[in-house]
Parts: C-alpha cells; sequence; structure tokens
C-alpha cells in the first residue's frame, strides 16, 4: 500500500505508481480535498479542505448527502423538514433539495458553495479559508474551502466550523467522543454528553475546550 507523510508526496508518488496500484490504493486526496471526501490510501478525510485523520469522526460527520423518499419517511418532523429544506432535530438528519445530510455539519456545508482554493485571489479570503471568516470585500464567509454569501448562513456555518474544531481536538483522546460531538451524542466509552460542541450534563473536566472562533473579518 501506498502510504506518504504528505499529501503532495502521495500523489506523486501514485501518479509514478499508478499503472501497478490496485483501485483502492490510488491517492483521491486531490479530489477529496473539494469533495468532502475520504482518501483510502492515505486513510484521511477532507470536510471543507480540513483533514479528517478519524475515520470514526468522518463518518459521523458524514458530508454527503443521501436521496430522501417522502412517502418512505415516518417522522412527521423530517417529512415536514423534506419541503422545508429544514432539520429535524428529533432525528438530527437535515434535508437539502430532497436528500439528506446525518449531521448538522454536513447539512450547512451542503447549504455553500465548495471552492478549489487555488481559484481564490483575494488575499483576505484566502486567510479567512484558513479556517473561517467574512470577508467584507468580497462579501463572502468561509469555512474552510466552503463560501456562504448569505451572512445567516455564514453564522450557522461558523457555528459549526467550532464544532468541528472541538472534535478534531477530542479525537486523540477518544474518536466516539469527537464523533458525539458532531452528532450531539453521548458518547458510551466515556459516558459525556455532548451538545454544541460541550459537554453537557457530566460533571468530569475535560482538558480539550472548543476552539474559539477565529478572527471575522469586517464584523
Ligand atoms: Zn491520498
Ligand atoms: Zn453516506
Ligand atoms: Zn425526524
Ligand atoms: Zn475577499
Ligand atoms: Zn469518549
Amino acid at each position: 500500500m501506498v502510504r506518504a507523510i504528505l499529501p503532495i508526496c502521495c500523489t506523486t508518488l501514485v501518479i509514478a505508481l499508478s499503472q501497478v496500484a490496485s483501485a483502492a490504493d490510488d491517492c483521491t486526496c486531490a479530489r477529496a480535498r473539494t469533495a468532502h471526501a475520504w482518501c483510502s490510501a492515505c486513510k484521511v478525510g477532507y470536510v471543507a479542505g480540513v483533514r479528517v485523520e478519524s475515520e470514526e469522526l468522518f463518518d459521523a460527520i458524514h458530508p454527503h448527502g443521501h436521496e430522501v423518499f417522502i412517502e418512505r419517511t415516518r417522522c412527521a418532523s423530517c417529512r415536514e423538514a423534506i419541503k422545508s429544506n429544514g432539520f429535524c432535530t428529533a432525528c438530527h438528519v437535515g434535508y437539502l433539495n430532497e436528500q439528506a445530510y446525518f449531521s448538522r455539519l454536513a447539512y450547512i456545508l451542503a447549504q455553500g458553495e465548495t471552492v478549489d482554493a487555488d481559484d481564490v485571489t483575494c488575499p483576505t479570503c484566502r486567510q479567512a479559508q484558513a479556517s473561517t471568516g467574512w470577508c467584507a470585500t468580497c462579501a463572502v464567509g468561509w469555512f474552510g474551502n466552503v463560501r456562504y454569501r448569505d451572512r445567516e448562513k455564514f453564522a450557522e456555518a461558523s457555528c459549526q466550523h467550532a464544532v468541528m474544531m472541538a472534535a478534531l481536538k477530542a479525537a486523540p483522546r477518544c474518536e466516539f467522543c469527537a464523533a458525539a460531538i458532531i452528532t450531539d451524542e453521548r458518547c458510551y466509552k466515556c459516558r459525556i454528553a455532548y451538545q454544541n460542541g460541550k459537554p453537557v450534563g457530566s460533571h468530569r473536566v475535560l482538558n480539550s475546550t472548543p476552539a474559539t472562533h477565529a478572527t471575522r473579518n469586517g464584523s
């Protein structure tokens, strides 16, 4: 298996070895960065261009939609959400254009526009892309490589950015906690419940505080 420390060497190696490597081992990092996908050759996923090394966490984020059939949906709140492109808080599923998204993070990312980082020339935008931020000049907000023109949507996205940063921070300690942070659930191993990226209903002190928001330019 081709395994590389840097995605750049990984790509180069795979190009060199593409004749011999099996399909499963082909590095897809370059495409995965803008497709919110997992590269099975490198065992790394990308969400809004951000590297996610825990497969458990990546699966919890589940950054793609699934086709949905309203007639097969039993939850009344989900049926309503399908019609209004809304989010069912009971099932923790968001709907957009008849696709279901299994985390709030995936749902908000689907509402933005994924942009190849190399296509962005504005320096403020480039800086915002490194984490999250609003560029007043271009009137757009960024969550990694995902762009928002709507300020309200961007505000939601930047809340989810903080949740994702908290999950990334928790992952080396416990992958299940990281997943639970994303889905507002309870880690069965550590018995810590999470909501909005923070532990709730537990007096246990964690040494992982959710990441603070990056400076929002122009706000
Ligand atoms: Zn790769
Ligand atoms: Zn899926
Ligand atoms: Zn529901
Ligand atoms: Zn800009
Ligand atoms: Zn845990």
